[in-house]
């Protein structure tokens, strides 16, 4: 199937064809005929699978097609769990619109930064992106009205729901009419989330895309067994030794992440940290430097495990093992993206050795564990 075959528009082609996107992926051929047709759609796809351009992609070309909109009456919410995210979905509209005869405008809301300019701004939106706590502040303040949503999306709803923001789900629901489309997407398919599909979906096409299809195969994954006061050091010598210029690292706790990024530092390897405690400016300045590789290492927390999408990260280094092989998985999801290869190492300790078969137990891959006790650390 081609893009042509989706009936989309000749200025929606040809904005798939100059951004580089030549055939559709699996979310995107399954999910944009159905979403065109008004229908309520559940799609069950990670991040890396292209669900963005999935659902973006059809509102667009719905949007086309509008003349008159009210002011601060916003027609398409797309709600998400992170500032990031949001960030995001707002620049993959952007990308895709400015090719448009008609002027789309999308705005990302989101909390941690001043609620002002966002109020300001919010004349003649037609996608407002938003995380919900910030959404409701600014349904407060009267700078938006949820009366006029038609269409609504809820993007990573299983983390929206992990993060905590049922209540505020809820909420904004309650604002919206009943009369509308809804596309729920998440990366698992749990049982809050299914009752909050029933709540929220008519009669809907449900979409699921194995991971399989996308992405585990273009993933190399290596795990050193590793004595927990060795850590830091093989870090590092496996940075330096593999030549490893541009490296996600997870960590369990805001202040491992502060704690491992000083270290690389002290040792010469470019890093920083970005956590849920860190400013919001400081979060997007970092995140740009990682991107435009003028950073080698970023150390995170699972706050960033989905949603970030850095094209064609090499290196995924798992220096804490997360609790949840659902985390692993996201997180090892975050290389090997739209069709580039990646690495998944991960530092595992003794005592967590029943743990990380349990891991790989679950995704369904057996990872082969190098024993690094030999390994000669001295100097790094
Ligand atoms: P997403 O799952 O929406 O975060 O998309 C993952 C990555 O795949 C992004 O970098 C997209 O730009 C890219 N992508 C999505 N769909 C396509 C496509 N049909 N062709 C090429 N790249 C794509």
């Amino acid at each position: 199937m081609s893009f042509s075959d989706l009936h989309l528009s000749s200025s929606l082609l040809l904005a798939l064809q100059k951004e580089g996107y030549t055939l559709p992926y699996p979310i995107q051929s399954e999910a944009i005929p159905p979403i065109l047709n008004g229908k309520d759609v559940l799609g069950i796809a990670k991040t890396g699978s292209g669900k963005t351009a999935a659902y973006v992609l059809p509102i667009l070309a719905k949007l086309e097609k509008r003349i008159a909109f009210t002011n601060r009456e916003v027609p398409v919410l797309v709600l998400v769990p992170t500032r990031e995210l949001a960030m995001q979905v707002a620049m993959v509209v952007g990308q895709f619109a400015k090719y448009l005869k008609t002027r789309v405008k999308t705005l990302a809301v989101y909390g941690g930064v001043s609620i002002n300019p966002q109020m300001q701004a919010m004349n003649q939106v037609q996608i407002l992106v938003a995380t919900p706590g910030r959404l409701l502040d600014l349904v407060d303040n009267n700078a938006v009205k949820l009366s006029k949503v038609d269409l609504l999306v809820l993007d990573e709803a299983d983390k929206m729901l992990n993060l905590g923001f049922k209540k505020e789900m809820d909420h904004i629901i309650r604002l919206l009419p009943t009369n509308r489309q809804n596309l729920l997407f998440s990366a698992t398919l749990s049982e809050d989330l299914a009752s909050l599909s029933a709540i929220l979906l008519d009669n809907a096409v449900t979409i699921k895309i194995d991971a399989a299809e996308n992405e585990p195969k273009l993933i190399d994954q290596t795990a050193f067994l590793v004595a927990a006061d060795r850590k830091g050091p093989l870090l590092r010598y496996l940075i330096t030794s593999q030549n490893i210029h541009q490296a996600l690292v997870f960590t369990s706790s805001t202040y491992k992440a502060d704690n491992v990024a000083n270290k690389l530092r002290k040792n010469d390897i470019e890093a920083a940290a970005i956590h849920g405690k860190k400013s919001q400016s400081a979060r997007t300045k970092t995140l740009k430097q990682f991107k435009s590789n003028k950073l080698r290492v970023l150390v995170t927390t699972d706050l960033l495990a989905r949603g970030i999408d850095i094209e064609a990260l090499p290196y995924v280094i798992n220096y804490e093992l997360p609790r949840s092989p659902k985390d692993f998985i996201h997180r090892v999801g975050r290389t090997g993206r739209a069709g580039e290869k990646g690495m998944a190492i991960s530092l595992v300790t003794e005592d967590q050795l029943h743990h990380f078969k349990v891991i790989q137990k679950k995704m369904g891959q057996w990872t082969e564990l190098i024993d690094s006790s030999d390994f000669d650390l001295k100097g790094y």
